[in-house]
């Protein structure tokens, strides 16, 4: 009785956490780092380690590497691709032109140049009995946080990335990894796309894959281009409206999104039936720490929509540009909620 009221409401982040500030500038987005070289690639690994302790402690159930290896989502994974030119980035506006970042160009035909995320993901399976999450950017994010000189067509493109993300999530899998989460913020803002083609390249990114397979999709982190475009949003956000059909005849299982402080109808989630719903009761865009009892209300709001055995409580979008303390704070909050959500509604 005990085992099975545990394992409910079995928590999980959506993936990033800040960086400490020995290893990287403190509350940015794309923040520096402050190592090189070997100093680097064990400071990396302090970190990673560092965040697991803090996750099992704090009570999440399915932990990540905290993304503490890569500088970026999109860009830890670009990184590791030929034909991308970094050295001559270019100025493009992103998520329709919300805000603009310099972003790297593809000038050549797409190719891994190896592993991506072996070293965190080997790290992370060897240091922690719980299961373990590792993220990847989502094929219509990429294509929508870069330039594109080579393939001349945004599907085209997308359905290259999506092979070489298949390779890298398979060789996670391998790895030891229990979940494969691809982050698609995109769809919250290429809604025609998503139905005719994004979730297709999804769908070619998790080809043969044996493990559970998720997908995130948000708001945004809390920086302030973001806030300014929710302002533009109205009283109810039904952009999820749109992509749930597509998403609930898809092959992924479990969907990620934002319901703590956003406006998003809660009856929208009933969309997703047949998924698992990991139902974001932490709001990463305020400072402002959850108490637990606020969590198992939202956990509550949220239950009237998804049965018991499909939510997973979470994070809204990753904490990576957050402040440390505040973000540890956040995700304690989180396991406590979730403890105090299975007495009040175990
Ligand atoms: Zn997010």
């Amino acid at each position: 009785m005990m085992h099975r009221n545990d394992s409910m409401f079995e928590t999980t982040i959506t993936g990033s956490l800040p960086k400490p500030s020995w290893l990287a500038e403190p509350r940015k987005l794309w923040p520096k780092w402050k190592l090189e070289g070997d100093a680097l690639v064990e400071a990396k690994r302090d970190a990673t380690l560092l965040w697991i302790k803090e996750q099992e402690d704090g009570g999440i159930g399915i932990v990540t590497d905290g993304e503490q290896s890569r500088q970026h989502f999109v860009h830890g994974f670009l990184e590791f691709v030929e034909g991308i030119d970094f050295e001559h980035k270019v100025k493009m506006g992103i998520r329709d032109n919300r805000y603009d970042a310099m972003v790297p160009v593809v000038i050549g035909p797409l190719k891994l140049k190896g592993r991506v995320h072996q070293t965190e993901a080997r790290l992370a399976r060897a240091h922690t009995k719980r299961k373990l999450k590792f993220t990847l950017p989502g094929p219509m994010t990429i294509v929508d946080t870069i330039a594109d000189r080579y393939y001349g067509d945004k599907e085209k493109l997308a359905f290259a990335f999506a092979k070489l993300l298949n390779d890298e999530a398979r060789a996670l899998e391998r790895d030891g990894v229990d979940t494969i989460q691809f982050d698609e913020p995109a769809f919250n803002v290429y809604m025609d796309d998503v139905a005719r083609w994004g979730v297709r390249a999804l769908e070619r990114a998790i080809q043969g894959l044996k493990c559970k397979t998720a997908v995130h999709i948000c708001y945004g982190y809390g920086i302030k281009a973001n806030l300014d475009w929710k302002k533009t949003l109205g009283n109810e956000w039904r952009q999820y409206e749109k992509i749930f059909p597509a998403l609930a005849k898809s092959k992924i299982k479990q969907v990620s999104l934002e319901c703590a402080n956003s406006r998003v109808p809660l009856e929208l989630l009933k969309l997703l039936k047949g998924k698992d719903v990991l139902v974001g009761v932490i709001d990463v865009a305020s400072d402002k720490v959850e108490t637990p009892a606020q969590v198992a209300t939202t956990i509550g709001k949220a239950l009237k929509f998804v049965p018991k055995n499909r939510l997973f409580p979470c994070t809204n979008c990753g904490m990576a540009p957050m402040d440390r303390q505040i973000a540890l704070a956040k995700l304690k909050a989180l396991g406590a909620g979730a403890v105090l959500a299975r007495k009040r509604f175990g």
